[in-house]
């Protein structure tokens, strides 16, 4: 009989009401109980949401996040934040977000002025952890309380409970030594932790424990797997079954190890890894459990039952009670439910499966392996039916496109000239000061700009008047950078919701939920848009507020696109289809824009790439076939324009080192880049590159309301303009100002402005 699991549930709630009990308890607008009351509500109802598996997680639950979690477990506080007065809860969250000496909350004036825990991408997801910190002399001390409360009231509930818990190499592997120390010098340490909290499950009655290890799916040195090694020998007596969970990715070389390890069960990802569990099982000694993720937890589509079937039946005859099945990883990266969607497109909604739905499907399979196909003939047909449909749809296969992708030239990608060519039409043309500056587009989304266009979704104001209320917007923030003496102007984005979402709302073959949110981090939730068809642009997205900024000022006005990586990276994508296929279809679609917008007399155009960074594989190995396809996409929308064209591209992020030759080689005239809180330092990477092109480097964190001084950006140029020639270095600040208020745009922008006259000044 296989065993069917579950690796963990997302806690958000079906209408984020995790997210809203978290803000109103911050706000202090609710009280401790009522934000513990509906954590307790909402584990409960998730529990009987998987009702009908042999064994659900528990201790998936969070207030805040899973990794902040285990470092509490573990007793691992940053040191700024202990002999805290108050309560745990608080403390807890104080090490999430930071705390204010100013606040109003309890014990503020004492133990305030904190800094927030740093947070960073978990694996390749969207989901941000906060990063355990480690030093040489960080002691471990079990603090189990929170988990046992959670298992209690599972237990209390019927659930048959297998907590969840990080394994100890992974928590190890992505913390960060603060004082540079060998972190895994504190394995020996931290395992006697381990190993009490194993017993003291055991001793509540628990029979599996769930321990992650997904850092098996990357690449371990010798110290590493030789962690591993050490680590589960030494958990070897504990008195619980482990199931060892991978997920993301493929073990490759670690598949030795990986099925080698005491353990009693071992999870793999079949979704990312189906050629990998061949092999596995024969590595994989007798007496220890198979689990099979095969239903994807990373994505929105529903799962090919039959062919699912066709591949387990097999397995389940050789490997019997060994085989469990589960989703590939814990569903946290998925929405909850897909019944939620009142106005999804009744033909797309057909083909997806949110959380719920995945759970059903994995009952279903289940109940096949166990009483074969006939027991589940009707959800079986269903399932191929509704999957046939999607094969066929004309809404997912547009010839058009698809001849449109099958003409397209090798060339395509390549501007007229090289970039020293374009750079002297480009500046004869534009006549900018040396040292431009520039905005990165955005600026602030005001109450009035949000209340316009909520009214224009509900169809309270019809679209000459959202129109005229976007343009009123534009207006003004044209003539705000005027006043300011921007060299490049921006349009301001007014219009503009998301990056993503405003133009896959505008392309063919995306598709928006209502509630398919995710957690992102804390309370905070994204809502991918669905890409499930081919791409297509039926009209202009942009051309029409650009060309009326244009027409308010002499000044260029640059052009503003999100480029088709980010596009791609920030979406829930096709999986019938390579992603790099998906990302050629949204890059030709954007070139379209691109050239509209160099017609419309447009001279500067803005690329995006936000997300470019993000979308590289867990594997180095597998760095440079994305980052070929992905750059060959952004050089598809970019580089059809004529040389006089100044395309510029932007990324918020600070980490070149390992890309700076790919970033190079999409030849944009301009990028600007996050650099103001790393001093400057980042731009190392690109100054031994010989970066051959222009860099706005950001002078100003844009997450910060404090206004930067007009030295500090003279200086921070000043360093800049050690590395990259004066010549080829714009200003401008980290990132959009969207989130920002005007009273602090115009005077940190009025600094910006008088550094760039100062340092003109001195040349
Ligand atoms: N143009 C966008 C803005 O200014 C870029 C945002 C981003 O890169 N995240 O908001
Ligand atoms: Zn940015």
């Amino acid at each position: 009989m296989t065993t069917i699991h579950n690796l963990g549930f997302p806690r958000i709630g079906a209408r984020r009401e995790l997210k809203f009990a978290l803000e109103s308890y911050w706000k202090g607008a609710s009280s401790r109980d009522e934000l513990t009351a509906l954590g307790a509500q909402l584990r409960q109802r998730h529990w009987q949401d998987q009702a009908g598996l042999d064994l659900v997680p528990v201790g998936d639950f969070s207030f805040y996040d899973q990794v902040l979690d285990m470092s509490f477990l573990l007793g691992n506080l940053p040191e700024r934040v202990q002999g805290f007065h108050g309560d745990v809860l608080d403390n807890y969250f104080r090490v999430a977000r930071g705390r204010s000496a100013q606040g109003t909350e309890d014990h503020s004036a004492c133990c305030g002025g904190v800094a927030a825990g740093e947070m960073t991408k978990w694996f390749d997801t969207n989901y941000h952890y906060i990063v355990p910190e480690f030093n040489a002399a960080t002691p471990f001390k079990l603090d189990a309380a929170r988990l046992l409360a959670q298992l209690a009231e599972a237990q209390a509930q019927g659930v048959k409970a297998k907590p969840v818990i990080i394994g100890p190499v992974t928590y190890l592997a992505i913390g960060k030594a603060k004082d540079g120390s060998n972190k895994l010098a504190l394995l020996e340490r931290l395992l006697p932790v381990y190993a009490e909290l194993l017993d003291t499950l055991a001793g509540q009655g628990v029979e599996w424990v769930q321990i992650d290890e997904p850092i098996l799916v990357t690449e371990l040195d010798a110290d590493w797997q030789h962690a591993f090694n050490t680590a589960y020998h030494q958990l070897k007596a504990c008195r619980v079954k482990l199931l060892l969970a991978t997920y993301f990715g493929q073990l490759q070389e670690n598949a030795y190890l990986a099925a080698n390890l005491p353990v009693a069960g071992l999870h793999v990802d079949a979704i990312n890894d189906r050629e990998g569990v061949q092999p596995l099982i024969n590595l994989l000694p007798t007496h220890k459990v198979l689990s099979l993720g095969v239903i994807n937890g990373r994505n929105i589509w529903k799962t090919d039952l039959n062919a699912t079937l066709d591949w387990l039946e097999p397995l389940a005859e050789r490997l019997g009670e060994r085989l469990w099945i589960a989703p590939s990883c814990s569903l946290l990266h998925v929405p909850v439910d897909l019944a939620s969607e009142k106005k999804l497109d009744p033909e797309v909604k057909s083909w997806l499966a949110f959380a719920l739905q995945k759970l059903d499907e994995l009952r279903v399979l289940g109940k096949a392996l166990r009483d074969g196909r006939d027991a589940v003939k009707a959800e079986l047909a269903a399932n191929a039916a509704a999957l046939a449909a999607r094969r066929a749809s004309p809404r997912v296969h547009n010839p058009a496109v698809q001849a449109a992708v099958a003409r397209s030239a090798a060339g395509l990608g390549r501007r007229e000239s090289a970039y020293a060519q374009r750079a002297a039409k480009q500046a004869a043309l534009l006549k900018l000061p040396a040292y431009p500056t520039t905005t990165i587009g955005s600026f602030p989304q005001t109450a009035e700009i949000r209340h316009a266009r909520s009214e224009f979704k509900a169809g309270r104001l019809d679209y000459p008047g959202y129109q005229a209320a976007m343009r009123a917007e534009i207006a003004r923030c044209v003539r705000e950078q005027e006043a300011l003496g921007l060299d490049v102007l921006v349009h301001g984005e007014a219009e503009r919701n998301d990056m993503v979402e405003y133009f896959g709302e505008q392309l063919d073959g995306y598709a928006f939920s209502q509630f398919g949110w995710v957690q992102s981090y804390g309370s905070r939730c994204v809502k991918p848009p669905i890409l499930f068809g081919d791409i297509s642009r039926p009209q202009p997205m942009t051309v029409e507020w650009i060309t009326y900024a244009q027409s308010l000022t002499a000044k260029p006005v640059k052009g503003m696109l999100t480029g088709p990586v980010t596009l791609l990276n920030w979406s829930f994508v096709r999986d019938d289809q390579p992603r790099s296929a998906s990302c050629k279809q949204l890059a030709l679609a954007i070139r379209e824009e691109v050239l509209d917008l160099e017609r419309a007399g447009v001279h500067v155009i803005q690329i995006d790439e936000a997300a470019l960074r993000e979308g590289l594989p867990l594997r180095k190995a597998q760095w440079p076939e994305y980052l070929d396809w992905a750059v060959e996409s952004f050089r598809i929308t970019a580089n059809g324009v004529r040389d006089e064209t100044q395309i510029h591209t932007h990324m918020c992020y600070s980490e070149f080192n390992d890309i700076i030759a790919s970033i190079a080689g999409m030849d944009a005239d301009v990028i600007t880049i996050e650099t103001s809180r790393s001093d400057m330092e980042l731009l190392d990477a690109f100054d031994s590159f010989q970066y051959p092109n222009e860099i706005g480097p950001g002078v100003y964190d844009i997450h910060s309301p404090n206004i930067p001084t007009q030295e500090r950006i003279v200086q921070l140029m000043q360093k800049a303009a050690e590395r990259i020639p004066a010549a080829r270095l714009w200003i401008n600040p980290d990132c959009g100002l969207k989130t920002r208020q005007w009273a602090e745009v115009i005077p940190a922008l009025s600094e910006m402005v008088a550094a760039a006259k100062t340092l003109r000044a001195c040349m």
